[in-house]
């Protein structure tokens, strides 16, 4: 669909997938890998029904082919994930433009990793922000910049700030402008790249991780990293002169299905707001990409595109970095995150 490609830096909507390494508990329980990044772009995942096939059923295999922005394989590194995907998003945000990029997948996939990273290979997170001060730096000249840093969680439709976690849950406004804003978020100046990994380190400890039967430790809420990037004109120094570009960079719960992880009670309501939010997001998202006719988008159906609201459509980028497990044994859950990604497109 050409409509919707207007090629490079017009797009709206960009569509990554990732692909982590197969792990130790895949590798002990047998598993083989299933899904291929085969080039820049394509992602093959093979059905692993297949292996068990009649031999003279062979040619008839069940593997798919689906195509997005960038395919990132197992061996992709941090920074190379990060300038292909997401880099390009800090240029607009400087610009005063609002910019989004999320992570998809299902608990395992993968997507901590991509946001947030590890200690001492930082994810997409602390890589932009690292980028919006080396560019301030840069143009420092003639303007003044203020960078500032908010990181939430949505839990079961309740906002709660991982910096301040003490400052219990917070309210979701709508200002004048149309837009939200949390009331009582606490925002921290950022100064360096080393701070801000610290911080978002110890505010990941804060999430709401609750144990369910796929996994001990699946992450049932999403993660909001908000970047407020001020801009004045220090030469010229009147209002009209201050732009404002807002960056989110979010770290969404878990996709697999309540049906899947034979929940009950809490965890299934969990796992209804979940898939809720995330349908809402899919249909947000889908609508960016619609360029046809202006179709009634519903930011209202999640606290999640409601926070967004302001950085979904308009003048706004959004990168979608869907990730999968390769193994064999996470099968029905990579295909339904590809399903997903490919429908976003
Ligand atoms: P999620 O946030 O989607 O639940 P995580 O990011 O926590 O998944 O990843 C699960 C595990 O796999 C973690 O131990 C993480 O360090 C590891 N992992 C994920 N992606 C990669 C990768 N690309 N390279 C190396 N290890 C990875
Ligand atoms: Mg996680």
């Amino acid at each position: 669909d050409n409509s919707k490609k207007k090629g490079g830096g017009e797009q709206t909507l960009t569509v990554c997938l990732r692909i982590r390494p197969m792990s130790e508990d895949e590798e002990n329980v047998g598993a083989t890998k299933i899904a291929h990044a085969i080039e820049k772009n394509v992602l093959v995942l093979r059905d692993p029904m297949d292996d068990h096939e009649d031999i003279l059923r062979v040619n008839r295999t069940r593997e798919k082919k689906f195509v997005f922005d960038h395919t990132f394989d197992g061996d992709t590194g941090q920074e190379e994930v990060y300038v292909k995907s997401a880099k390009f998003l800090t240029e607009n945000v400087i610009n005063g433009y609002n910019a989004t990029v999320f992570a998809y997948g299902a608990t395992g996939a993968g997507k901590t990793y991509t946001m947030l990273g590890i200690d001492n290979n930082p994810g997409i997170m602390a890589r932009a922000l690292n980028d919006l001060f080396l560019e301030m730096d840069k143009t420092s000249e003639e303007m003044v910049y203020n960078v500032s840093m908010s990181y939430l969680e949505i839990y079961n439709e309740m906002i709660r700030d991982l910096l301040v976690p003490s400052a219990g849950i917070l309210d979701l406004r709508e200002d004048a402008k149309g837009g939200c804003h949390v009331a009582g978020l606490s925002e921290v100046k950022a100064k360096s790249t080393d701070d801000v990994m610290k911080m978002l380190i110890m505010g990941n400890k804060q999430r709401t991780q609750e144990p369910t039967a796929a996994n001990k430790t699946s992450s049932r809420s999403h993660a909001v990293l908000q970047v407020t990037v001020i801009q004045k004109n220090k030469v010229v120094n009147t209002s009209e002169e201050v732009r404002t570009g807002k960056f989110f960079m979010v770290d969404l719960a878990g996709s697999e299905r309540a049906a899947n992880t034979h929940n009950k009670g809490k965890r299934m309501v969990e796992g209804a707001h979940i898939n809720r939010s995330l349908l809402a997001l899919g249909n947000c998202i889908n609508a960016l990409s619609d360029k046809q006719g202006a179709k009634y988008i519903n930011y209202r159906d999640s606290k999640l595109t409601r926070l967004l609201k302001d950085a979904l459509g308009g003048n706004c980028k959004t990168v979608m970095i869907a990730h999968v497990s390769p193994a064999s044994t996470q099968f029905e859950e990579s295909r339904n995150t590809l399903v997903y990604a490919d429908r976003a497109k």
